[in-house]
């Protein structure tokens, strides 16, 4: 995967290629770092750390 074109929302983190994030609707920003793939929110403490609801892929820390 190609990670250097995605964008992280700076509220959710979410990546996404979009500036603006499906979820929340706010700019998403191209400095960030850490990926973090959610596949089971429930499950992962990580996931619940980050308030990461959906499964998808986000990134640790956005700037
Ligand atoms: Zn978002």
């Amino acid at each position: 995967m190609k990670t250097n074109k995605l964008r992280a929302c700076k509220k959710c983190h979410i990546l996404t290629e979009k500036e603006i994030c499906p979820i929340c609707s706010l700019p998403t920003s191209q400095y960030w770092s850490g990926y973090l793939a959610v596949i089971d929110p429930e499950k992962s403490e990580i996931a619940k750390k980050m308030n990461a609801k959906l499964s998808g892929e986000y990134a640790i820390k956005v700037r």
